[in-house]
């Protein structure tokens, strides 16, 4: 609830992770809720043609919509395609449509292809205390456009067999990006999700993703949670649909966390809820 701290400056959190199914668009939608909820003015940008993102704040986003497409490649303001999310004060969406899934290409030709969406963001003049991005399951030009537009990547990271595999490409495109196009960008955090923590798996992946990158991942993890993926097909995310649940305890508590860290607050462990 109330209390908890705002940045000083718009923190832009890119999620991203190539391989699909994750949970990057659910950790998008609902981290972004429960910042609003926590009283934060949030964005969410939906950067995957698929529109999940859209579709689970319960945004319009059939093909005539203004959309994110016009922002990267017709260079309409950001403002215009802009959507208040009903029912969460303070969160707002730049929905996707399915014209997205050309811009790939589109980009190509167009100048400055790599640092649209950055250009946009700089040029939306309402005030934001977080915009969160939310990446299609690739490394083209729509993810390099979220990682020169932000400063901090959060990768989601499910619990299972091969958690890590192809995260090295992700990484060496993160180190290039920032050598060349944005020296501010950085690996700012990790989440796991779809933990189960009944199963040795889950328990060893995580402290796998423990090991090998330390300090950068969350001591809240989301759980496995059939509200969780119930909550979408609502239109909703999972802090409306089942505020009690552990999966909507879970993301509260890891947006809690992002927010202390971001504040230089060290997190205390004991107080925070670890789903489940
Ligand atoms: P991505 O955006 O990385 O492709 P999604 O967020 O769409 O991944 O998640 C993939 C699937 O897993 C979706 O059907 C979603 O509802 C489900 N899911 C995500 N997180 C959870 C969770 N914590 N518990 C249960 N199901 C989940
Ligand atoms: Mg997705």
């Amino acid at each position: 609830g109330a209390g908890l701290p705002r940045p000083e400056q718009t923190r832009i959190m890119v999620v991203a992770n190539q391989k699909g199914g994750v949970g990057k668009t659910t950790t998008t939608v609902n981290l972004a809720a429960s910042l609003a909820l926590h009283g934060a003015r949030v964005l969410v940008i939906d950067l995957d043609p698929q529109g999940n993102a859209s579709t689970a704040l319960g945004i319009d986003h059939h093909a005539e919509v203004p959309s994110i497409y016009d922002v990267l490649v017709e260079g309409k303001p950001l403002s215009d395609v802009v959507q208040p999310v009903p029912d969460v004060e303070g969160l707002f969406c730049a929905p996707a449509t399915i014209d997205l899934a050309g811009a790939e290409i589109e980009l190509v030709s167009l100048v400055a292809r790599e640092s649209r969406l950055q250009r946009a963001i700089q040029a939306y003049e309402q005030p934001l205390d977080y915009i969160l991005i939310d990446c299609p399951p690739s490394l083209g030009l729509l993810t390099v456009n979220a990682l020169v537009a932000g400063a901090e990547v959060l990768i989601p990271i499910q619990c299972e067999y091969y958690a890590l595999e192809g995260l090295g490409q992700l990484l060496r495109n993160v180190e290039l990006v920032r050598g060349h196009l944005n020296t501010h960008l950085h690996v700012s955090t990790i989440l796991l999700t779809m933990y189960d923590g009944r199963t040795r798996l889950a328990s060893q992946v995580a402290e796998e993703v423990r090991s090998h990158f330390g300090g950068e991942v969350l001591r809240t993890s989301i759980p496995r949670s059939v509200r969780i993926s119930e909550a979408p097909s609502y239109g909703q995310t999972v802090l409306t649909y089942d505020p009690g649940s552990s999966g909507a305890l879970s993301y509260l508590e890891a947006a809690r966390e992002i927010a202390l860290r971001g504040a230089g607050i060290h997190y205390d462990v004991h107080h925070g809820h670890q789903g489940g």
